[in-house]
């Protein structure tokens, strides 16, 4: 089995649904309300962990009933918490406002997250035994650079997801098999609109580049090699939230279990599709058996 260590954030959504978004100073009525668990770390370590990976999480959760839930729902879908720490002060909270028009505004708080400042007693012991290491950056910068390091020193592939977009540090980008950002992050990254130009001006910082473009698939670059672009399945999208985190997730486990880069980028596509036909994030995410038959 591929196993799969995730450094990444947990959040507890707090989702309101409204007619239309209040402006400053106002107040509506919402329609309806949820608690959601997520997190781009944790949406990732399910969808692995789904896919059919040994997976388990490192990061942190708060002393409240939100951290509480947030670790259940991990272990729910397989994951190993037993480094996932429980930190004083509050969990990690998304408060999400999503209008009729399906349009949202997004306040993080990261809570428990901000406590990861750098690795802990026991993560190393268990990077080491990783096919690959998950990252993205809603963690503190310097626990997602001394994560990729320490990962880069031990042999284990970092996959990196550069979410929420911003400049990333040298040392963090020099420690990066692996690079996939959204349409928007590659752009933000590189200054260049163009996928295929983003992805090129990457490859001088990473050796392996894939930019998702939503419902038109997903890009792959690498040095010295032909760039693939590889189509998504046509499908009637209700929900596209944690598309890219169960297309990371996917891929992942593809290439752990040692597919060719078009199969395993083939299998994410599919695993990314059926979550988008289905409304939620985490819970959107498909299992293994389901994958292979989409697939096939
Ligand atoms: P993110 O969710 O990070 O913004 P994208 O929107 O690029 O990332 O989506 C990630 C992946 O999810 C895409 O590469 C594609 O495989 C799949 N996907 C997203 N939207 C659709 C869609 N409408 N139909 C089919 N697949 C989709």
């Amino acid at each position: 089995m591929t196993s799969i260590v995730v450094l990444g954030s947990t959040n507890m959504d707090l989702v309101a649904y409204v007619a239309k978004a209040p402006a400053r100073g106002e107040t509506v009525t919402g329609r309806e309300f949820r608690t959601v668990p997520g997190g781009k770390g944790a949406n990732q370590a399910v969808a692995a962990a789904r896919a059919g990976a040994d997976v388990s999480m490192i990061g942190a959760v708060g002393a409240d009933e939100f951290g509480s839930r947030l670790r259940a729902a991990l272990e729910h879908s397989g994951v190993d918490t037993d480094l996932l720490r429980t930190s004083e002060g509050p969990s990690g909270t998304a408060h999400i406002v999503v209008d009729d028009e399906g349009g949202n505004a997004i306040v993080v708080v990261p809570g428990a997250n901000a406590t990861v400042t750098s690795l802990d007693h026991g993560d190393e012991a268990l990077i080491a035994t990783a096919d690959a290491l998950l990252l993205q950056l809603e963690l503190p910068l310097s626990a997602v650079t001394a994560g990729a390091v320490t990962a880069r020193g031990l042999g284990v592939r970092t996959v990196l997801t550069p979410a929420p977009a911003q400049p990333l540090p040298n040392e963090l980008l020099a420690a990066t098999d692996l690079l996939v950002p959204n349409e928007h992050e590659a752009a933000t990254l590189t200054g260049l609109a163009d996928p295929h130009a983003a992805a090129e001006a990457l490859l001088r910082k990473v050796p392996e580049v894939v930019v998702t473009l939503g419902a038109a698939g997903s890009l792959y670059a690498a040095r010295g090699a032909k760039p693939l672009v590889v189509p998504a399945p046509r499908v009637r999208a209700v929900d596209t939230t944690a598309a890219g985190d169960t297309f990371v997730g996917a891929l992942a486990v593809a290439l752990g279990e040692g597919r060719p880069v078009p199969q395993a980028l083939a299998w994410a596509s599919a695993a990314a599709a059926l979550s988008v036909q289905r409304p939620g994030a985490s819970s959107s995410m498909p299992y293994r058996t389901e994958i292979d038959t989409a697939f096939d």
